[in-house]
């Protein structure tokens, strides 16, 4: 079936839409973006993810015009309609407009808007399995005062794109980025979680992590339904060293364990029963929320 993209307002088959050359995203990477997933024909945390792309781009001062919560969260759910991925994956990119130069002053005030869909392809199982090996990065986040994690620029993925080459090259599933501190921060493309004993521990949004959705639902899920203690609280590499259990989340690759960094074992080495525990209480999770299109 022909797969369709939605770009300013119309429908495109995916092989014919094309962003303008000009585009400030491609020349400067001056966008924001949002990846979302589609359990069992729902989108799963639509709204926050709504609010994420928006309240990213008010503080990048986007010429949004008309572009409001209620206007994209139906150009989703139109495009979901479109390609019926039942499970699948949403790509949201969002630019500040078409125009040659820097200055936003030369850019047309009107956004470029995307929105995607595909199938889903999975993460190998055997990874949830025997968990993620991680080395630390030396590609730092950088400093809040250059641009703030929380807001999912594209910009800023150069940081994240080179940490995971570093990751690759040793061949580790993911890789710590520390914040200008020497805080951990996140994993290149996931937040980052531990377990001591029964209490949760995970960075704080502050320290320069983005603030995750699946982080949201991990959170919620490990307070009322395993009834964990959760602090938000500045780790270092030996909290993570040191921790019983790790693990990750992120909207691909859900709740994964993590069970080393830099050579060392994390706990047993093992994925941890906790992280266990919540990994079957997400994937129920998801069987029961979202919204239908
Ligand atoms: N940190 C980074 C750098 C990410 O790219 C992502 C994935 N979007 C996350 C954390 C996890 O966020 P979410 O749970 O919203 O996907």
């Amino acid at each position: 079936m022909a797969e369709f993209v939605y770009f300013n307002g119309e429908f495109l088959p995916k092989e014919q839409a094309t962003i303008p050359l000009y585009d400030h995203g491609f020349l400067y990477g001056d966008g924001i973006f949002e990846g979302i997933r589609v359990y069992g024909g729902r989108v799963f945390e639509l709204e926050p993810h709504v609010s994420r792309l928006l309240a990213g781009a008010r503080a990048l001062h986007f010429p949004l015009g008309e572009l409001d919560e209620a206007a994209a969260t139906e150009a989703i759910l139109a495009t979901c309609r479109k390609n019926d991925h039942q499970n699948g994956y949403i790509r949201v990119n969002l630019t500040r407009g078409t125009g040659l130069g820097l200055d936003p002053k030369h850019i047309e005030p009107k956004v470029n808007f995307m929105v995607a869909t595909r199938q889903l392809a999975l993460y190998p199982p055997e990874l949830y399995e025997k968990g993620l090996d991680m080395i630390t990065c030396s590609t730092r986040i950088p400093s809040p005062d250059a641009i703030d994690a929380r807001i999912k620029c594209t910009g800023k993925y150069i940081n994240n794109i080179l940490a995971k080459m570093e990751a690759n090259r040793v061949g580790a599933g993911e890789g710590i980025m520390l914040n200008q501190q020497g805080y951990v921060a996140e994993a290149t493309g996931d937040n980052v979680f531990i377990l001591r004993g029964d209490v949760v521990s995970t960075p704080h949004p502050s320290a320069g992590c983005l603030k995750g959705i699946t982080r949201g639902v991990a959170i919620k899920l490990a307070t009322e339904q395993l009834g964990l203690r959760v602090v938000e609280e500045n780790l270092t590499l030996f909290d993570l060293y040191s921790a019983d259990e790790c693990f990750l989340t992120g909207t691909a690759a859900e709740i994964i364990p993590a069970v080393s960094l830099d050579e060392r074992k994390i706990g047993t080495g093992k994925p941890g029963p906790i992280t266990a525990k919540l990994v079957e209480a997400f994937r129920a999770y998801t069987k029961t929320t979202g919204t239908a299109f």
